[in-house]
């Protein structure tokens, strides 16, 4: 990799500077034009697991990309070539990458998350997932229950990165500091008694013992002694729910040493209980608030409502039919009396992600348009995730970032806006969509749907 775009967005840039090597690692291509990407060595097919192609390289072909396995005159897959190079899994996991004829540039983006941008956690997420795939089988469950805990527990992120990097011993204590040759000696600054550990800067140290022994929960402190703060984690895990209270205080407690060696402002000791206590139960308070909210507020306009005069609205949905290894796309052209001026059903090869298919029912929908000539707007669709990349004026570099991207240039976007609805005020369209089970291509009705959908449309105009 050599660079990332760099519209890849501000925090994912402050972020490489520590993700850069979880980056090399994770990253994987999105199949443009495939003129960048080297089809034996790249990570390019849509499998977290699998991303490289396994098949041996074939003798004379070493060099060639993935551009040449597509078909240049119908810009789909080249089946002769792919099915002489690749094992039945790989034909099937390429087959599922949907092309597009105009051209788009090949893309290296970030697969762990739904956008396709890097983010600190997605990176976690990453490393902790390749620390299982590295690891003997006896020690995978142990870990994967330990990363599920902190990833599942109800403190600040901020917290549980830190407590995710005590675990891998990657915080820059004495001992570390010394040996990487920073520092030349590692005692504690505090005691002066014992090597400045990970554990012993949290935990361990003689001076910390007005803090933790001031909670009865924690005084197996004086009788237990850990390996590390993975099995001191997985020990209060198990013995008492305190877990969040005691990431807190730890963190707490890091700062203060922290905060101790770069100023001369007094933290005194007998404060980090009282002010952990308190960020918890702010944290956790509004957490629940947003929790409660995301449940019972409203559903913001579920019913469909016509557009405003002089302006069309086009509803579009995708529904998959696996079973025949195939999808849907649904799209309906309706004016600002309701009336309709144009509908479609279209059957696809299936791709691989949800996601992309509803990508191509928004693509499909803004090349109907185009195709009947209207110029001003309204495109709405129920999959919030799409709307936003749509609404952006960055491309996303989710798998579907450049099918909407090259969609969108086929319309003037200044008289064009894009909304979310959700699904019930979809129908028209997500029926349009599971119609296309029964049509062999591509249908279009003008100024109508298919009959059985006018008690559809009817329920829209109540
Ligand atoms: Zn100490």
């Amino acid at each position: 990799m050599k660079a990332l775009d760099s519209h890849s967005g501000s925090y994912a840039w402050q972020s490489i500077l520590k993700g850069r090597e979880v980056l090399l690692k994770g990253a994987k291509w999105r199949v443009g034009s495939g003129e960048s990407i080297n089809v034996w060595l790249d990570a390019w097919l849509p499998s977290l697991d699998h991303p490289r192609i396994q098949s041996p390289i074939v003798e004379g072909f070493e060099d060639i990309k993935v551009q040449d396995l597509i078909d240049p005159v119908t810009h789909s897959w080249d089946d002769c070539l792919i099915w002489g190079f690749f094992n039945n899994q790989e034909v099937s996991l390429i087959k599922s990458i949907p092309l597009w004829p105009t051209p788009v540039a090949d893309k290296l983006t970030w697969p762990f998350n739904a956008s396709g941008t890097y983010t600190v956690k997605s990176g976690y997420k990453f490393l902790a997932r390749e620390v299982l795939h590295n690891r003997s089988p006896r020690h995978s469950d142990h870990n994967s229950e330990l990363w599920k805990m902190i990833w599942g527990l109800d403190v600040q992120n901020k917290i549980k990165n830190f407590v995710w990097r005590s675990s891998k011993e990657a915080i820059p204590v004495k001992k570390n500091l010394k040996r990487r040759k920073i520092l030349n000696e590692g005692t504690c600054d505090h005691c002066g008694q014992a090597e400045e550990s990970v554990l012993h800067a949290i935990w361990e140290c003689s001076k910390l013992s007005p803090i933790w022994d001031a909670i009865p929960d924690f005084s197996f402190r004086q009788a237990r002694s850990f390996a590390d703060i993975k099995e001191l984690l997985l020990y209060v895990s198990n013995a008492c729910n305190k877990v969040d209270l005691m990431v807190v205080i730890m963190w707490n407690i890091w700062f203060r040493r922290n905060q101790l060696r770069v100023s001369n402002k007094d933290h005194p000791i007998s404060q980090v209980i009282p002010t952990s206590q308190q960020a918890l139960t702010d944290y956790q308070q509004a957490s629940n608030v947003q929790r409660a909210q995301r449940v019972t507020s409203p559903p913001t306009q579920v019913a469909w409502h016509p557009p405003p005069d002089g302006c069309l609205k086009i509803n579009f949905d995708g529904a998959t039919f696996n079973d025949i290894n195939k999808v849907g796309l649904g799209v309906v052209i309706r004016d600002g009396f309701g009336q309709v001026l144009a509908s479609l059903s279209e059957q696809i090869q299936l791709p691989f992600s949800s996601n992309l298919v509803e990508a191509m029912a928004a693509a499909r929908a803004l090349s109907f348009v185009a195709e009947l000539g209207f110029s001003r707007f309204i495109l709405e669709g129920d999959l919030e995730l799409i709307i936003k990349a749509l609404q952006s004026k960055e491309e996303s570099l989710a798998p579907f970032g450049h099918i909407l991207a090259a969609a969108k240039t086929t319309v003037d976007v200044n008289c064009v806006s894009f909304t979310h609805i959700r699904r019930l005020g979809n129908a028209v369209a997500y029926n349009l969509a599971k119609h296309a089970r029964h049509v062999a291509g591509l249908q279009v009705w003008m100024e109508d749907v298919p009959p059985h959908l006018y008690s559809v449309l009817l329920t829209d105009h109540s």
